[in-house]
């Protein structure tokens, strides 16, 4: 195994250092570490941070590989500057036995360029009726903690109330895509003024709001952890907010494009703007913008939806609702809250490694970049900005709503324990 010398760069943001990364572990941080035999990458003036974490991927496999594989879209994570994913349930089959898990895992371990751990169902085939075999999921190599029905709401209060009860047995952690689905029947955008003027059929905030509301109650009244998939509204924040301040046991998410981008998108008709939740106001913006800051929103999860082209490149009502998040997450966060001042690079490292790890009880993820720790490590160059080209991503799908727009931030390199995933910005297998 090969040894590597990091010479340079800041961790978290603070003073240089060399990082000595010695079998697959961080063997020393510090000022002109000799390391006779290591291979040096120079690293001055990148930011060095722990192996980004992912708390929502879609990676499509099994049943459509047309649109990403576990291989490409681990490639389009460890170009991302992640170390880890979850990979949502809802592939076909579902990921609802022992059996899907642990061939999801398996194939991760394969590709080795991110560690895949998979999300496991909540009920059977995401039919919200049944519960899914959610212990022996747990109890399989594939280790889950991690259980959502994503793509779909667990909209019954009572299995809702049942599978948090059940998951505590584990440590497990029931993540909510919080939508009332007899509120949201054929909506196309986010319900307001825009919505209106447009002729689409609208998604209220009151959706999201409304389960986000019950199952903090659930989860408050059985004890349980509860995580919010994908928070895009004001009012969404401000239910989880109050929730913490109660001492729930509640964690959520925000999407880069939840942070980035407005229902102004819809404006163009063009499908790629089209996702599930919604894109919402400026207002909401904000508010998700704040929340990330204050910590009342844990983690940044990418919500990464690729999509063939004859499911994206249609028209609107009849386009999947998605969008690619993994490769450009990074610099999104960098745009909106870095620059701006609302996050400091410990704050990105917390953000997108540390909570992200904690929530999904992962090991050797979001630790310190110390002596003695798995080298998950991320190299990013802060002063770099670049046009985002859809044809450039190693996702297989294009659907990325950044194409055309400069980004600040670039990738430089990312180490799955110790070994390079990535180097000089490009992918090293
Ligand atoms: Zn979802």
């Amino acid at each position: 195994m090969m040894n590597y010398l990091i010479k340079g760069a800041r961790p978290l943001g603070g003073e240089p250092a060399d990082i000595l990364v010695e079998d697959g572990r961080i063997a020393a941080v510090g000022d002109s570490l000799d390391a006779t035999g290591a291979e040096v990458v120079e690293a001055t003036g990148l930011i060095a941070l722990p192996g980004l974490v992912d708390l929502h991927t879609h990676l499509r496999e099994p049943g459509r590989e047309d649109a990403e594989t576990v291989e490409t879209g681990s490639r389009a994570a460890a170009l991302g500057g992640f170390t880890a994913v979850h990979a949502m349930a809802n592939t076909d089959p579902v990921a609802d036995t022992a059996g899907v898990v642990e061939q999801v895992w398996r194939l991760g371990q394969e590709a080795g360029l991110v560690d895949v751990v998979p999300v496991g169902a909540v009920t059977v085939g995401l039919g919200g009726e049944r519960l899914a075999e959610l212990g022996a999921m747990a109890d399989s190599a594939a280790r889950v903690r991690i259980f959502s029905d994503d793509g779909h709401c667990v909209a019954d209060p009572a299995l809702m109330r049942r599978a948090l009860e059940y998951v505590k047995a584990f440590d497990g952690v029931v993540a909510q895509h919080a939508e009332e689905p007899r509120l949201t029947a054929g909506a196309q955008m986010h319900e307001g003024d825009r919505s209106a003027k447009l002729g689409l059929t609208g998604w209220p905030a009151a959706a999201e709001e409304g389960i986000i509301a019950r199952d903090v109650l659930l989860a408050e009244h059985v004890g349980a952890r509860l995580h919010v998939c994908h928070v895009s509204t004001a009012g969404s924040v401000e239910i989880l907010r109050w929730a913490k301040s109660r001492g729930v046991q509640v964690t959520a998410e925000v999407t880069p494009h939840h942070l980035l981008l407005t229902d102004a998108c819809a404006e163009s008709y063009d499908p790629v703007f089209k996702v599930n939740p919604p894109l919402r106001t400026d207002r909401d913006v904000e508010a998700l913008r704040a929340g990330l800051a204050d910590g009342t929103i844990d983690a940044v999860g990418t919500d990464h939806a690729p999509h063939a082209v004859e499911d994206k490149e249609s028209e609107w009502a009849q386009a999947r609702p998605g969008m690619l998040g993994l490769e450009q997450a990074l610099s999104v966060v960098i745009e909106t809250m870095v620059e701006p001042g609302r996050l400091d690079w410990a704050g990105v490292a917390d953000r997108m490694s540390v909570r992200p790890a904690a929530i999904g009880r992962l090991d050797g993820h979001g630790r310190p970049i110390a002596p003695g720790e798995p080298a998950n490590l991320v190299l990013v160059d802060p002063a770099a900005r670049a046009t985002v080209d859809p044809a450039a991503l190693a996702s297989r799908s294009r659907n990325s709503p950044y194409a055309g727009r400069e980004l600040p931030g670039r990738v430089v390199a990312t180490f799955l324990r110790g070994v390079p995933t990535v180097l000089d910005g490009k992918a090293t297998r």
